[in-house]
């Protein structure tokens, strides 16, 4: 503490002293001891953080409901999420990244549902309906009875999308669709085993490091990734780097209580800042791809200078690598995501530099609305199928389209049906999506026409609408796309 390390990271400094120091020791009972040690300095930081609550104490019920003013994903991952049916919060958004993770697992959120202490009881029986955004508090007989029909007509829906999941993605009118898997969980890997997915457009790496009890080390990751590279078969696969701060906390890691934190030290500015970070995953994304083809993108760019810091880094990383004698990737392709509104207009000098652009939506809702994604009271204000957004979008499609470098979204607007089929009629032949959504998705793009919709959205781009989502949805029904 007195080298002006905090409390938890002068515990953890100390405690990998002494492990190291006991794992060089060649009796196996002392090398043993180092778990133990390694455990007592856990329970350490989770005392210093005030965290005293541990997987085992979170027991839940089976088929609850988990009801919180808040949660983080992480803290969802401290549940045995197997037994949680769905998730009632008093925040709200469909991009929270809780609810990104509860989808990966398959549990329905409902957001925004205020005063959750005074509504409900433990004891209370209900009924949640996250898709019409209702739920009711011990439901008389009639309403038991048509969520039990309407559960029988969402199975026959999901039936319909398992045939859609596995057919090519290409449109009525023969455009070829890039579909690409968002992933993060090992639930997420599981679901990619049943759908043909054109490759990993977007690997959340900080996924891992919220379910892990400290941070991975260089080995550790190593090991993850090289899991996660397996699992997609040699596919094309999207690293990103570590994206935390915000919503999405580590309980091991320093945490500043900002005010704005969506705005704040979050995603490439921490990991500019804390460049060890940095440098360690780059590290481990070279080993991991192990003299393979590694494709990695830096989040949360606003300016040009932090990409080309971070590709440097990147740079550093290879040549240190090199220096060692490790195998250096075939071939490298850097991108990044555009997901704060800056960097649209910073295009033209950013585009020569990288090899292909992502854009997360999520943030770039956020941002382009300011309207924070956790935020109740303003969450649904606005909606990204309105002109300011896909005007935005079709911006940025159309600079990379000149500059020839390619373009996907990965953020959860592209999962929705209605959103997919607009995107791809604004241009976009590519698209990373949770595979949770991959039916759904598919069956817009097969029976939607590429040409007419873009013809039909042009007209509509210049209107005075609050959202297009209605005109959409009737655009969709007359021409028979399966929204
Ligand atoms: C996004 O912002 O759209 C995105 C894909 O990143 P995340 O949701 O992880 O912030
Ligand atoms: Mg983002």
């Amino acid at each position: 503490i007195n080298l002006g390390l905090t409390a938890e990271a002068s515990v953890k400094k100390v405690t990998d002293e002494i492990v190291n120091r006991m794992q060089k020791i060649a009796d196996p009972y002392i090398k043993e001891k180092a778990h133990d040690f390694n455990d007592l300095s856990n329970r350490l930081i989770l005392c210093l953080q005030n965290k005293t609550t541990t997987k085992q104490q979170k027991k839940l019920p089976k088929n609850a409901i988990l009801i919180a003013p808040a949660l983080g994903p992480a803290e969802l991952l401290d549940y045995d999420t197997s037994k949680i049916k769905g998730i009632i919060l008093e925040e709200g958004s469909q991009t929270l990244h809780v609810v990104i993770v509860a989808r990966s697992l398959n549990i329905p959120v409902l957001g925004g549902i205020k005063d959750i202490f005074k509504n409900f009881s433990p004891d209370d029986e209900i009924a949640l309906d996250a898709n019409e955004g209702v739920v009711y508090i011990n439901p008389s007989d009639e309403v038991s009875d048509s969520f039990y029909a309407h559960i029988k007509e969402q199975g026959r829906r999901l039936a319909q999308y398992t045939l859609f999941k596995t057919l090519p993605a290409i449109t009525k009118d023969g455009i070829p669709i890039t579909l690409s898997a968002n992933v993060g969980l090992p639930a997420d890997f599981i679901a990619m085993e049943t759908i043909p997915f054109t490759g990993v457009g977007l690997y959340r790496t900080e996924l891992p490091f919220m379910t892990a009890e400290q941070l991975p080390d260089t080995q550790t990751q190593t090991e993850i990734y090289r899991r996660a590279l397996l699992s997609a078969g040699g596919k094309p696969f999207v690293f990103r780097t570590l994206d935390i701060g915000s919503d999405k906390i580590l309980p091991y890691f320093e945490n500043k209580g900002e005010q704005n934190p969506a705005l704040g030290w979050r995603s490439i500015r921490i990991t500019l800042d804390r460049r060890a970070l940095l440098r360690s995953q780059l590290r481990a994304f070279i080993r991991a791809v192990n003299g393979q083809e590694l494709r990695i993108m830096f989040p949360m760019i606003a300016d040009v200078d932090e990409f080309i810091d971070a590709k440097n880094t990147l740079e550093i990383e290879l040549e240190r690598e090199k220096a060692k004698g490790n195998p250096l990737p075939s071939k490298i392709l850097v991108g990044t995501m555009l997901e704060v509104p800056s960097l649209i207009f910073q295009l033209p000098v950013l585009l020569p530099l990288v090899d292909f652009i992502s854009i997360g939506t999520n943030d770039l809702c956020q941002f382009l609305f300011a309207i924070d994604r956790s935020n109740p009271v303003v969450w649904g204000r606005y909606d990204p199928l309105s002109p300011p957004l896909l005007k935005a979008l079709k911006n940025i499609h159309t600079q990379c389209k000149e500059a020839n470098v390619p373009c996907s979204i990965c953020g959860e607007m592209a999962a929705d049906p209605l959103n997919a089929m607009t995107l791809i009629g604004l241009g976009f032949t590519a698209l990373s999506i949770s595979p949770q959504s991959f039916g759904a998705v598919k069956a817009v793009i097969r029976t939607m026409n590429q040409g007419q919709t873009a013809d039909y959205i042009q007209t509509q781009l210049e209107t005075l609408n609050h959202s297009l989502r209605e005109k959409m949805r009737c655009y969709a029904l007359d021409h028979k796309v399966f929204i």
